[in-house]
């Protein structure tokens, strides 16, 4: 069974990471599927792990056969480069934050935030050829930064509910971890936010599950979670949430779960307890909130040539402007004017894939042939430039130069654990899963109570 691979039309994942809180706020339980289908395709197929899990023994509830099908899912499909969430900046000489920033294609004013968190921030104004940045972006926005100070102290900045915040580790800050366990009722923000996690926690859980579970769509009442994360204290008093370390979504009885884990390399993500990535290598759809105009076909009359002509990629209707994304890391192999398709970026992402963007009205400043993009980075705005009657996003997937229905083909999972790192991954793993069971255990007990 394939879970991931959609055999007739797929949904466009909601993009999980642009909606704002207000707008998951609208997401209740009943109303959620009403509210996104307008958006998207009229026949909408969820063919995600819950649906795939829901065709399977309503008894097993081990999470091992979620893995079972990611692992059935990973074999028959491309292996391709880790799409990662830190990226490690070695300074070099004459480089200062702004070039660093516009070189992983931050905005300016990130800057400008950044550095107006003052105290040891300020550190970051004075950075000299060798030092390393690890960073981490998510839809163009700067999400986390660590910096060593000295040998004692590291800088550590990320988003808070309220923007971004800093705080300087030393060796008295101490990490704890706390459970928390909820049940759904309304929806995940307000059963969350019930729960006691942050506003920010909840997108992370949001995020960490967004390739395999549509929290606007497939939740149920009675579904439950859990999260373990860090807490961090200086002196005994509480400075702030750390991340997320393990997480659990357990819909109708099925049990999804996910491990953080950070490699030597400094690269973190989240993985199955056996190790399996939860990320894909790519995100199905370039831009947000897009209907598509014209799907995928081998024969179709070209509107404009009145011929019939292959339409080898899928069209997606967007004013001009709308930002597209790059669906999966790789370097600009083309950025330019090129007859029918306009201004045109094509990404190669290793494996033999590529993609192609068209139509652009504008690209990406900051960006040129041979940049590096990661999934979801912004690398240029709709436009209806080249061959196009109206404004719209043309998008083709390629493997090996053989043209794919980007709707259709198999989007493969990002990278496993490596084999290396297995040993460590599964003693944290089992840890993690333990406290998973306890916080479970918990929410058990407190049920138990407050029935009659
Ligand atoms: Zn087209």
């Amino acid at each position: 069974m394939k879970f991931d691979y959609i055999p007739g039309v797929p949904t466009p994942r909601t993009p999980w990471r642009r909606l704002s809180l207000l707008g998951l706020l609208g997401f209740a339980v009943a109303a959620g599927t009403a509210q996104l289908s307008g958006s998207f395709l009229a026949a909408s197929v969820q063919a995600d792990a819950l649906n795939a899990l829901g065709q399977q023994s309503p008894n097993d509830t081990s999470g091992a056969d979620f893995d079972s099908i990611i692992q059935t899912a990973v074999k028959d499909a491309l292996t391709v480069p880790e799409a990662s969430q830190w990226t490690t900046v070695s300074v070099k000489s004459g480089q200062n934050l702004s070039i660093i920033f516009e070189a992983l294609g931050l905005a300016h004013d990130e800057v400008f935030d950044l550095l107006s968190l003052g105290g040891d921030v300020h550190r970051l104004k004075k950075l000299i050829s060798g030092d390393e940045l690890h960073i981490r972006i998510a839809d163009d926005r700067l999400e986390g930064l660590t910096y060593s100070l000295d040998e004692r102290r590291t800088l550590e900045v990320r988003r808070g509910d309220r923007g971004l915040e800093a705080v300087t580790l030393t060796a008295e800050i101490e990490r704890r971890s706390t459970e928390i366990a909820g049940e759904i009722r309304d929806s995940l923000f307000l059963d969350g936010r019930r729960a006691k996690l942050s506003d920010r926690m909840i997108m992370e859980f949001a995020d960490i599950f967004g390739y395999d579970i549509d929290f606007a769509q497939d939740l149920h009442p009675g579904d439950r979670f859990a999260v373990v994360y860090e807490e961090l204290y200086r002196d005994g008093k509480k400075l702030r949430d750390g991340d997320i370390l393990a997480a659990e979504f357990n819909s109708q009885g099925h049990k999804l779960r996910a491990v953080r884990f950070t490699a030597p390399d400094g690269n973190t993500a989240y993985y199955t307890p056996q190790g399996q990535s939860l990320r894909k290598a790519f995100i199905r759809t370039p831009v947000d909130f897009a209907r598509i105009s014209s799907p995928f076909n081998l024969r179709r009359l070209h509107p404009i040539l009145h011929t019939i002509r292959a339409h080898k990629g899928v069209d997606y209707a967007a004013g001009t402007g709308t930002p597209i994304k790059a669906t999966g890391d790789g370097k600009i192999s083309f950025q330019g004017a090129k007859r029918g398709y306009g201004n045109v970026v094509t990404i190669k992402h290793g494996s033999g894939v590529e993609t192609l963007y068209a139509h652009m009205s504008r690209f990406r400043s900051g960006l040129r042939t041979g940049s590096r993009v990661r999934q979801g980075q912004v690398i240029g705005y709709v436009g209806k430039s080249g061959l196009a009657t109206a404004p719209h996003l043309h998008y083709e997937f390629r493997i090996d130069g053989l043209h794919k229905n980007p709707m259709t083909v198999a989007l493969p999972r990002a990278n496993p654990i490596e084999a290396r790192y297995m040993a460590r991954f599964r003693s944290d793993s089992a840890q993690m899963t333990a406290a998973l069971e306890r916080a479970d255990t918990r929410l058990a007990s407190l049920g138990a109570l407050a029935r009659p």
